[in-house]
């Protein structure tokens, strides 16, 4: 029976890991604590850890890993960006879970995105307090607007979908631009000064990373909406603030930040926040802000204990999964990244 350490354990993934674990007859062993190199001990003599994105998974903590017995790590989450894929090459194993619901993400980027600027954050407060004023309220319409989709994979489409609904027009800009659905690309450059949202979809590479920083900023439009449910490090906060406090942006909606991992997911009320510029984002009150809840849908958590179950089952009856993320694996025939020019 394999054995799983499955580390950052929450109570709302671990009844779906218990049901699939059970089925499949793979032992996972539930720690709260984050993966990480002074946590690492703890997986010592199991098959494999289960992390999240919040789990480290740099060459220090493979490494230990691998000299712990340790051959494969079940991602139960799309973005790997916080795994040393180099060093884990030849060595580990490591499988994620790329789509388990383009929808959930995509809907809650569009339920920010409508909260934020129809300011239902703030008449809720209101209203529980019996309140019923409209002042300061007013929003604007999407119908007519145009939206900028940063990346169109999975995410990106189910949103752009969801924003056809309403009717708007929509620009986007991926590095592999899709033939499907019919999407009009632009340069990044077009995107930025044409749109009045840009929401973010891409993953966070190196290329990536600060998409959204002071030059780029520089070339929106004046009152852009910022959506952000893909990675915390697609924008540089500090320079977002700025903007903020410019009057240049004018909303974000952030559903991930960049230095989100000693903070999210955890309950820090009745604590001194230490991170100044989030406490200064979230005090705005054109930011709202939720803690990487994007994913969270019964439908989504349901497919993420089914696949990783399913990505540990494949490992190990054939030696390859078609999950797997790797680096020149070589296995072109198996592997969907290689065969779509995606590879690294
Ligand atoms: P995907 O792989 O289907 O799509 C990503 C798209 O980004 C692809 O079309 C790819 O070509 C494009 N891309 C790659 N490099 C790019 C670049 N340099 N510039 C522009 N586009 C580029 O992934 P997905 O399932 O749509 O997920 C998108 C991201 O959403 C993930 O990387 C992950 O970080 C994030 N995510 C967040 C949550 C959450 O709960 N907030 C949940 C799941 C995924």
């Amino acid at each position: 029976m394999p054995s799983y350490a499955f580390f950052d354990t929450k109570s709302y993934d671990r009844p779906f890991f218990e049901r699939y674990g059970k089925k499949s007859g793979i032992e996972f062993r539930f720690f709260e604590t984050r993966l990480t190199q002074d946590t690492v001990g703890l997986a010592n003599g199991f098959d494999g850890v289960c992390a999240f994105v919040n789990d480290v998974i740099n060459a220090e903590v493979l490494e230990s890993l691998y000299c712990g017995g340790v051959r494969t790590v079940a991602l139960r989450c799309a973005g790997y960006n916080n795994v040393d894929l180099h060093t884990a090459f030849g060595k580990i194993h490591v499988v994620h879970v790329p789509a388990y619901s383009p929808n959930a993400v995509a809907e809650h980027a569009m339920a920010m995105l409508l909260t934020s600027i129809r300011r239902i954050h703030k008449a809720y407060i209101r209203t529980k307090d019996f309140n019923f004023s409209l002042d300061g309220l007013t929003g604007f319409e999407l119908h007519g607007k145009t939206v900028g989709v940063i990346g169109t994979g999975r995410i990106g489409r189910a949103f752009i979908e969801i924003c056809r609904g309403f009717g708007m027009k929509i620009i986007a800009y991926d590095k592999f631009p899709t033939p499907e659905g019919g999407i009009d690309y632009v340069s990044l450059d077009t995107l930025f000064a044409e749109s009045d949202v840009i929401s973010l979809h891409c993953p966070l590479t190196e290329e990536t990373y600060h998409t959204v920083c002071a030059e780029t900023i520089e070339k929106m439009k004046t009152g852009v909406v910022i959506v952000n449910t893909s990675r915390g490090a697609l924008i540089d906060a500090e320079a977002l603030l700025d903007a903020i406090k410019d009057r240049k942006i004018g909303a974000a909606c952030l559903d991930v930040y960049e230095e989100e991992s000693d903070i999210f997911f955890e309950d820090y009320s009745g604590h001194i926040l230490e991170d100044d510029t989030l406490a200064r984002l979230i005090s705005m009150p054109n930011v709202l802000v939720t803690s990487h809840q994007a994913f969270l849908t019964e439908e989504a958590l349901d497919t993420i204990a089914k696949t990783t179950v399913e990505n540990i089952l494949e490992l190990q009856t054939n030696g390859w999964c078609k999950n797997e993320l790797c680096y020149r694996c070589g296995k072109t025939e198996v592997c969907s990244a290689a065969r779509t020019g995606k590879c690294f």
